[in-house]
């Protein structure tokens, strides 16, 4: 999503300014308060929004009661990955969707895909999102990706990305190496949704690693979601999600909800302006209903 605009990225610090104001004032003597109201009205003028985390406070409340984007939800513990390593090999069965050489899996704006390929890797440029040609469901789905170095921008504005499984649910791809941004919204994320359980990010410039296994939502006949999309993530190694159920497909200051679709659909990777390199993308395509047995014998 573009997510850049709208709220105050820079200058982040701890915000406890709400805290002690609610804290604070049954217990002062009554001639402090109109002079602390007086400070917090000239802060507030002059300086007090930028000093707030980034993320939101007038934004709807998701389901488990934080809300979109939340600026005061906690951000995931830090946990140092393992070190980045040589590219995953893809399995025997597995579609190789990027295999550093060619875009041809891939389609943009009307036409071919028109990132960047260099060096085996093909690089955001600004020309758009890229999807899959072919179409997918239920899937597992590896992805190596690094953000850009030298660093550039904050928050939702540094290496920012994503994959969008059917073209509409965003596992975040961001640069969130000491880049605070709201929970909701950083590298492993379900954007607007779900943070995940741990930041798990290396530096940027290194290459990271995302496992992905998505399971897609089911509708009724009526249209209506019967099973919601289900991801788990492993992020360098980490799992950060679990299973998780999706609201629905990902939206910026609003609550995801999910519109029919069909069994399959287009992976997208996303251009938010930022040349955040991919390689070595491949896909497995999952047959979840297993074989029914046999008839019992008599
Ligand atoms: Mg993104």
């Amino acid at each position: 999503m573009n997510e850049a605009a709208g709220f105050s990225a820079g200058h982040w610090q701890p915000a406890t300014h709400h805290a002690i104001v609610a804290t604070r004032e049954p217990t002062m003597p009554t001639p402090v308060l109109p002079i602390v109201a007086a400070l917090l009205t000239a802060a507030t003028a002059v300086s007090y929004l930028p000093q707030d985390p980034p993320g939101y406070r007038d934004t709807p409340r998701l389901p488990d009661g934080w809300r979109v984007h939340d600026a005061d939800r906690p951000r995931p513990p830090v946990v140092t990955p393992p070190p980045a390593g040589e590219p995953v090999p893809a399995p025997s069965d597995a579609i190789v969707l990027f295999d550093g050489k060619s875009l041809a899996a891939f389609r943009g704006n009307g036409g071919a895909a028109k990132w960047t390929l260099q060096d085996g890797a093909m690089i955001v440029n600004g020309t758009g999102d890229i999807e899959t040609v072919a179409e997918f469901g239920d899937c597992q789905l590896h992805v190596e990706w690094s953000a850009p170095s030298p660093t550039k921008g904050d928050s939702q504005g540094r290496g920012n990305s994503g994959v969008f499984f059917f073209g509409r649910y965003e596992i975040q791809v961001l640069d969130s190496f000491e880049n605070p941004t709201y929970a909701d919204g950083q590298a492993a994320a379900l954007y607007g949704q779900k943070p995940p359980l741990v930041n798990a990010s290396r530096k940027p410039g290194e290459w990271q690693t995302y496992d992905i296994y998505f399971r897609a939502p089911r509708f009724g006949a009526d249209g209506a979601v019967q099973q919601p999309a289900r991801v788990t993530v492993v992020h360098n190694g980490i799992v950060v999600q679990l299973d998780e159920a999706l609201l629905g497909a990902t939206a910026h200051r609003a609550v995801a909800k999910y519109e029919r679709h069909g069994d399959k659909g287009p992976i997208r990777l996303q251009d938010h302006g930022d040349p955040v390199r991919f390689r070595n993308l491949w896909v497995r395509p999952l047959q979840l209903e297993r074989p029914a047995a046999p008839p019992a014998a008599k």
